[in-house]
């Protein structure tokens, strides 16, 4: 089984009928970039830079985040590196001098990822300008977390537009092409993606948080657990509707929660029409494995069934 998983390493992410799917990483510190070349992954889908922030006193400065990113966008040797802005609160909570505990009642509901961000300037900027001087380097993205309202995208896209304003006064390169995207994880965005596929560059689905505010299950809460279902037809609806309609803007869509990077959802993804997977590295053998065996006719159909609630067509093709 060892062997069959590594001789897939060299072989490309293309179905039974020929479509062309993208397999690339998810990464959280700039040692993991190892790893995403032993799988072959075609470079990172959403790099967690708040990893940079944890357990530590103080928060790292501009120079100390452009090192980090930098790092990993010249290790990925021209593939694409996705870098989510930071995405702090709720789950991810930090300890840094400056940056102090959660206390909110509700902090999933709270100031978290982007919304904490844009009210601290003195942290977001730093964090930006080290991010934008990366793009100097090879092809950064850059995602924004949690992204809730259009005007979150305007004003995080007028604070970008400044501080390339001020790198090119200060003489340091960056990209100017840089795409701008955001998560779709927040119900409100899924529903309403063709309005967001207008501003955003691309989509890149965060089925964690997306599945937990959809389902009103908290994603850390094991009394819950059971309940936590990616299969709702619920989910499955919001999935498609984030897929279609970035397809439909002519935008990527990629999809970087855990739902991504378990092979059971493989086949119904490519059914909702996903051709973009970011994951943990270690499961791109066995998903690509599954993609190299799947028809998308027949991964349609599936699809269609689930969406329409019908969850035994899961195990019906299993036994197939
Ligand atoms: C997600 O919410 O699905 C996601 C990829 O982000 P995180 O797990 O870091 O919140
Ligand atoms: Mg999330």
């Amino acid at each position: 089984r060892r062997r069959l998983l590594e001789e897939l390493r060299d072989l490309p992410a293309t179905t039974v009928d020929g479509t062309r799917v993208r397999l690339r990483a998810n990464i959280e510190l700039p040692d993991d970039r190892g790893f995403v070349h032993r799988v072959n992954a075609e470079g990172v889908g959403l790099y967690r830079s708040e990893f940079l922030f944890m357990n530590r006193p103080e928060a790292p400065d501009e120079e100390e985040q452009f090192n980090a990113f930098a790092e990993v966008v010249s290790a990925m040797r021209g593939e694409p590196v996705t870098i989510r802005s930071l995405d702090i609160g709720a789950d991810k909570s930090l300890r840094s001098e400056g940056m102090e505990e959660n206390t909110a009642v509700n902090p999933a509901l709270g100031l978290r990822g982007l919304r904490l961000c844009l009210r601290r300037p003195e942290w977001f900027r730093p964090h930006l300008r080290a991010i934008l001087r990366a793009s100097a380097l090879g092809p950064v993205c850059l995602m924004l977390p949690m992204l809730t309202s259009m005007g979150e995208l305007r004003q995080a896209k007028a604070l970008v537009r400044a501080l390339q304003d001020e790198l090119c006064a200060a003489g340091l390169p960056f990209d100017p092409q840089m795409p701008l995207g955001i998560m779709v994880e927040v119900p409100a965005v899924a529903m309403a993606a063709a309005h967001f596929a207008r501003e955003a560059d691309f989509f890149s689905i965060g089925t964690n948080d997306l599945i937990q505010y959809a389902l009103a299950v908290d994603r850390g809460d094991d009394d819950v657990n059971d309940l936590f279902d990616p299969l709702h037809a619920g989910v499955l609806a919001m999935i498609h509707n984030t897929i279609a309609a970035g397809h439909a803007a002519g935008i990527p869509v990629a999809m970087c929660g855990e739902m991504a990077g378990n092979p059971a959802y493989t086949e119904l993804l490519l059914g909702l029409g996903l051709r973009e997977f970011s994951m943990y590295p270690g499961a791109i053998p066995e998903v690509k494995e599954i993609i190299r065996r799947t028809r998308i006719d027949r991964a349609e159909a599936l699809a269609q069934a689930l969406l329409a609630g019908d969850r035994r067509a899961l195990e019906a093709r299993r036994e197939d």
